[in-house]
Parts: C-alpha cells; sequence; structure tokens
C-alpha cells in the first residue's frame, strides 16, 4: 500500500489531483468509497472539527482503516480545519493521516508561530502525518449561502506562500486563489459558477514548491478546476455538492416509501445521489482517464 505522501507525488507527475471529500454519516462514507472503488482511484475523506464531534474521532478512524485494509484500497483520513492543537493532537493520536491546520483567521506572524509549533508536536506523534497549514481568507461554512463573502482581500500571494511554507515545514499548503467554502443558491441550480485565479496559483506554485490544496471546490467551474490542477492544485476539497445531494437523496427515499421505517430501505437513494456526484467529480480530478472503467 502506498502511502498518502506517496500518492500526492504519483498524482503531481500525472498531472491528476486527488479528490477529498467531507463525510459526516455512513451514507457519505459508503457513497464515497464506492465511487473512488468503482473508478480505481485514491480517495480522502476528511471531518472538520463538527463532522468529527459528530462520528468520533476513534471511530471514523477505525472504520476508515477497516474498509482500507479489507478492500486493500488507497482510501485516507484528513481532519479538516482544525482550529487548535489540542484537536489535532487527538486527531494524530487515533491514526488520522493527514490534518488541516488551520490558524488562518489570526495574522499571518502567529499563523506561522502556532503553525510550527504544530507540526513538530503532531509529527513526534506520527511521523508519517501530512500537517497542511492555511493562509488567506476563504470564507467560512459548507453550505447554502445567500450572498458571497468578498475574499478579495484575503488572497493569497506567491511570496506569503513560500515564506509560510519556509517557516513552518508544512508538507501541503491551502492558499486563498478565489476558492470560497459553500455555495451561493445559484450554484447549487447550476445558474452560477466559482472561478479560480490561476496565475496566482501557478505563482503559488512556483515560489513555495510544496503540495496544494483547493478548499470549497463546489460549485467551480470544470474548466477552472482543470486548469488549477495544470497549475499545480494537489488536493480538491468537495463538501457542499454532497450535502445537496445527501439531502435530495434522503427526501426521495423518503418519499418513495411513505411509512417505511427501516433505514437500510430508505437510505439507498442517498448513498447513489451522493455516490454520483463523487465519481463525476473524481473523474474531472483524474483527467478524464477513468470515465471509461466499469462502464
Ligand atoms: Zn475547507
Amino acid at each position: 500500500m502506498h502511502s498518502l505522501r506517496n500518492l500526492l507525488q504519483e498524482a503531481q507527475e500525472n498531472g491528476v489531483a486527488i479528490g477529498h471529500f467531507n463525510i459526516s454519516d455512513l451514507v457519505l462514507l459508503k457513497a464515497v468509497f464506492a465511487a473512488a472503488r468503482e473508478l480505481n482511484v485514491p480517495v480522502l475523506v476528511g471531518l472538520s472539527e463538527g463532522e468529527r464531534e459528530f462520528v468520533g474521532v476513534r471511530q471514523i478512524a477505525a472504520f476508515v482503516r477497516s474498509l482500507r485494509e479489507e478492500f486493500d484500497f488507497p482510501i485516507f483520513l484528513n481532519a479538516d480545519h482544525t482550529h487548535s492543537l489540542a484537536k489535532g493532537v487527538e486527531a494524530a493520536k487515533a491514526g488520522f493521516d493527514s490534518i488541516v491546520f488551520d490558524l488562518s483567521a489570526l495574522t499571518i506572524e502567529e499563523n506561522v508561530r502556532q503553525t510550527k509549533q504544530a507540526v513538530e508536536k503532531l509529527k513526534a506523534i506520527n511521523p508519517s502525518v501530512l500537517v497542511e497549514g492555511e493562509i488567506g481568507d476563504i470564507g467560512t461554512g459548507s453550505e447554502i449561502h445567500e450572498s458571497s463573502p468578498d475574499v478579495s482581500k484575503g488572497l493569497s500571494t506567491p511570496g506569503e506562500a513560500k515564506y509560510f511554507v519556509e517557516s513552518t515545514a508544512v508538507d501541503v499548503l491551502a492558499p486563498s486563489v478565489g476558492n470560497t467554502h459553500g455555495m451561493l443558491r445559484s450554484m447549487v441550480q447550476g445558474e452560477s459558477k466559482k472561478h479560480l485565479d490561476i496565475e496566482r496559483i501557478a505563482g503559488i506554485k512556483r515560489d513555495a514548491q510544496v503540495f496544494l490544496t483547493l478548499h470549497g471546490g463546489s460549485g467551480t467551474d470544470d474548466e477552472d478546476l482543470r486548469q488549477a490542477i495544470a497549475a499545480g492544485i494537489n488536493i480538491i476539497h468537495i463538501n457542499t455538492e454532497l450535502r445537496v445531494a445527501w439531502r435530495d437523496g434522503l427526501e426521495h427515499g423518503l418519499g418513495k416509501h411513505p411509512g417505511e421505517v427501516v433505514p437500510y430501505k430508505i437510505l439507498p437513494p442517498a448513498v447513489e445521489a451522493v455516490k454520483e456526484v463523487v465519481g463525476s467529480r473524481l473523474r474531472l480530478f483524474n483527467g478524464g482517464r477513468h470515465a471509461a472503467q466499469g462502464a
């Protein structure tokens, strides 16, 4: 079994990206795993602090590990948006493969100081854990927003990225390059798309020379995502699109079986709806090379 670091290196060499999908229940986990297996591509599942609180830190680690071992499949677990060292330590001890340490709300100096400490502390617990640092402003909340946040003042620069990476020794960097968390209602309806600053991504990659994550990928234009990968993005986060599919699928399952109370009879349409979104995003991130597989 390859390590996550090796798979990221491979993805970079092949000009593809690894999909990261947030989960907070078994429906989402089943859907992500099934889509990735069908396409035979590595995949990351992530849980924010809130999602981990709901599912259980050690419980989800055991679940993902059991899938990886039983099916000998490259599914990895990420502690998404971790805002304190204590929560990071908890995830590292539970066996998470990577940790997003997010102090992007602080000043860059304070972010550097505390992220550097976190990298040392987390690697002392597990030397192979990958630590991602965050700079700039990409908004908050993977949900449906009424208006888009103005992140124009929080865009990351190549110089800032280079300084942050060299000062903290993070393995992965999440910059602000036009991406934002969540989706507008018009994006859910397919009437508008997010666009990315591709030149900024290329400049950050050139100067910082590090793996890059794109957060808030939901609702982003497909062509922008392709270009972002070509410019150096290695991991792409999708959350809100899955949440929308989860709700639609659940409503469909409930509507289809009025009076039914058996969860495993109600929930399959939710698994299918999420799986479809994950599959289409994974095909895009992997250059469409796997589109025909399993057909
Ligand atoms: Zn994020």
